[in-house]
């Protein structure tokens, strides 16, 4: 299997949801990124922001670049003048560090709620108690550089499918829950990131809107 068939069978399977591809990028070079490129990918998703700056610069500008790993907001301001759309809002600081980045770039940043969902203690991201407390707040309301679309979510490593499942489930029914409930400017939840190369089908059928998927497509990093 090479890239551009890979990118075919997965393409297939989340058009059949109505859900988004993110190519995963992170770890390969811009000549193998080039190639997905070519067959017609342009939303790619990288995890540092190291990485990703000079990957902006060696590619086409008409890519989607989403930042997807934990952010620090004193790297913030080297992304906000061109990433599409940032998945990892762990902390209130950071949405108030984006929207000051976004402000000076005279630009509104569509963002979403990292939810952890995982048993891992590692994998970041707000328990839902915090992020209902958080959206509950208003605070973000105030916040009118960044727009929250929605929430991402990793589920547990395991063999487990079941856990998996459920650890979807659960997010998806708090992501209903919030949408119902909160009136803000600038929420607007109608995105669900969820699904890696290993869940990426389960995700879909429990309603992912964006699938997040690197190895599945580039192969083994
Ligand atoms: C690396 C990574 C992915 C993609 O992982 P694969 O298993 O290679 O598909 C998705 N989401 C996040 C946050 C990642 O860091």
């Amino acid at each position: 299997m090479n890239i551009r068939d890979n990118i075919e069978t997965i393409r297939q399977i989340t058009q059949k949801y109505s859900a988004k591809l993110i190519t995963v990028s992170k770890t390969y070079p811009p000549e193998v990124i080039s190639e997905a490129y070519q067959v017609g990918m342009r939303s790619f998703g990288e995890n540092r922001v190291q990485e990703l700056i000079p990957k902006y610069e060696a590619l086409p500008k008409d890519i989607e670049w989403h930042l997807i790993g934990t952010l620090q907001s004193n790297k913030v301001k080297y992304i906000a003048p061109f990433v599409s759309l940032i998945h990892s809002i762990d902390s209130a600081k950071l949405s108030e560090a984006v929207n000051k980045e976004a402000q000076k770039h005279n630009r509104i940043i569509d963002c979403l709620l990292q939810i952890h969902i995982a048993t891992e203690e590692t994998k970041q991201g707000f328990s839902y108690t915090e992020a209902a407390e958080y959206l509950q707040s208003g605070k973000i309301g105030d916040l009118t550089h960044i727009r929250i679309i929605g929430m991402m979510g990793m589920a547990t490593f395991t063999e487990n499918q079941s856990q998996i499942r459920a650890e979807f489930k659960s997010l998806k029914a708090f992501f209903e829950k919030m949408k119902s409930s909160i009136n803000l400017p600038n929420v607007a939840l109608s995105e669900i990131s969820m699904g890696m190369s290993g869940d990426y089908v389960i995700a879909l059928q429990e309603g992912s809107t964006m699938i997040r998927v690197g190895s599945a497509v580039f192969g083994k990093r």
